[in-house]
């Protein structure tokens, strides 16, 4: 008898992966995205894939299929952040350090931020979730927007906005991000996602004006703003650089406060976002100016900081036919630049253990958030540790949640 579909909601980079790794092993499955279609929305900002997001990607595609997504990834130099003085343009990380002064002070910790070949490896999301989506696209429901499930006798139905029901499903997997209704109600509200009251700015310029940083990762840090600490990251790659057709990206955060869209309307789009970049980086090194002067200011777009319990994954009770991936399960902070890892980890490991068992068995869902509890609790830990020192960001009882 044909198995009932996986029902998988969203189709980000964690539900995309669990559906290549369904398909390989010939279980069926439905994934409902909300958007109306890939290019709905821009896709963004460039990720920095770790030795574990890679590994999880790797065991996911085989060989073949993960040539392909490694010929993609671009590879830069350097190993790690490079920090600089956005008004002065000079290197933070390298200061003197022969005077007493200099030693007496904290030692900077260099965050190590390569993997394979001792190389930074980043991909732009868009080019993640084409590579993910490759053979899936007939199982992809488009404008579904899901608020919920309904359990049968021997399945589950997804429910949508709209108040219809999916076809009946061996199981649902919750990967719809930080707004995750299928988190809400699995977990019955105790998979929390604060907002930090953190905004961030992400956009892209052509090549040329990122030649005089070169080639590296940079963090540009700005203290000099009454209202709080700016700080911008981008990834320099050392190809195309004397080619304005094609565009590297930059992303920038700030303390709570600092990045204010017009009525906290964060889903604005293009001039709105451009202005407040372009006016936070008026006053920078004119070396370091140059992406945000010439960016391109229709892409330029908001995202807000969010965070999962900091203390790390809550339990719940376990139900065999429904999980969560993802950034539904463990959002996290930009520091640290492992949202997309530890996502990736998880489809990788629910995919291997619904294949193991030839589809939702029971102790499934349970074997998976035991071992996805261990590592995603870690790194909110480490996220939210990281944005604690490098953006203030502070979330106890009185922070509001999404
Ligand atoms: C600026 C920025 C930089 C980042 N850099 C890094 C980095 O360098 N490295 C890293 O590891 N991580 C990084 N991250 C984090 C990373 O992007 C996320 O952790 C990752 O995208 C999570 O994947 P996901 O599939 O869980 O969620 P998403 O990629 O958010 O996918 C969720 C999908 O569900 C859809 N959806 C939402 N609601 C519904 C609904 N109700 N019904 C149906 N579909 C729905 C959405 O449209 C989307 O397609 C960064 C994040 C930001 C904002």
């Amino acid at each position: 008898m044909a198995q009932k579909p996986v029902l998988i909601s969203g189709a980000g980079l964690a539900s995309l992966l669990l559906a290549q790794s369904l398909r390989r092993a010939a279980i069926p499955f439905l994934l409902f995205e909300r958007d109306s279609s890939l290019s709905f929305r821009s896709q963004g900002y460039r990720l920095r894939l770790s030795s574990e997001g890679l590994d999880a990607i790797e065991s996911v595609l085989g060989p073949k299929d993960f040539q392909t997504f490694w010929d993609t990834c671009s590879k830069t130099g350097g190993g790690g952040f490079a920090s600089l003085d956005a008004n002065t343009g000079l290197i933070l990380s390298e200061a003197p350090k022969d005077t007493k002064a200099e030693e007496a002070k904290p030692k900077v910790l260099k965050e190590d931020l390569s993997s394979r070949d001792g190389k930074i490896v980043g991909i732009s999301r868009g080019d993640m979730r084409k590579l993910f989506m490759a053979g899936c696209e007939p199982f992809i429901h488009w404008a579904h927007h899901v608020t919920g499930y309904e359990l049968t006798a021997s399945g589950v139905h997804a429910i949508f906005a709209d108040g219809s029901k999916s076809v009946e499903g061996q199981m649902l997997v919750g990967g719809e991000g930080i707004y995750s209704k299928v988190a809400k109600q699995l977990s019955q509200g105790k998979l929390k996602v604060y907002d930090t009251g953190a905004r961030g700015i992400h956009g892209q310029a052509p090549t040329t004006a990122f030649k005089e940083l070169g080639e590296g990762v940079w963090r540009l840090t700005d203290d000099s703003n009454p209202a709080g600490r700016v700080f911008a990251i981008t990834n320099v790659r050392p190809e195309h650089m004397d080619d304005p057709s094609l565009q590297f990206g930059w992303t920038m955060g700030a303390q709570p406060g600092v990045i204010r869209p017009k009525n906290d309307d964060y889903s604005m789009i293009g001039a709105p976002a451009a202005e407040i970049a372009k006016s936070l980086t008026a006053n920078w090194h004119p070396r370091i100016r140059r992406p945000f002067e010439e960016m391109i200011e229709s892409e330029a777009a908001f995202w807000k900081i969010t965070c999962s319990t900091p203390s790390g994954v809550p339990e719940w009770p376990n139900e065999p036919r429904v999980t969560v991936i993802g950034d539904a399960v463990h959002s996290m902070t930009p520091a640290g630049g492992i949202g997309a890892n530890t996502a990736v980890s998880d489809s990788a490991l629910l995919g291997r253990l619904i294949s193991e068992a030839g589809g939702c068995k029971d102790g499934v869902t349970a074997a998976y958030e035991k071992e996805m509890r261990v590592y995603g609790s870690e790194a909110v830990k480490t996220s939210y540790g990281l944005a604690t020192g490098q953006f203030g960001i502070v979330i106890d009882e009185n922070t509001p949640t999404v």
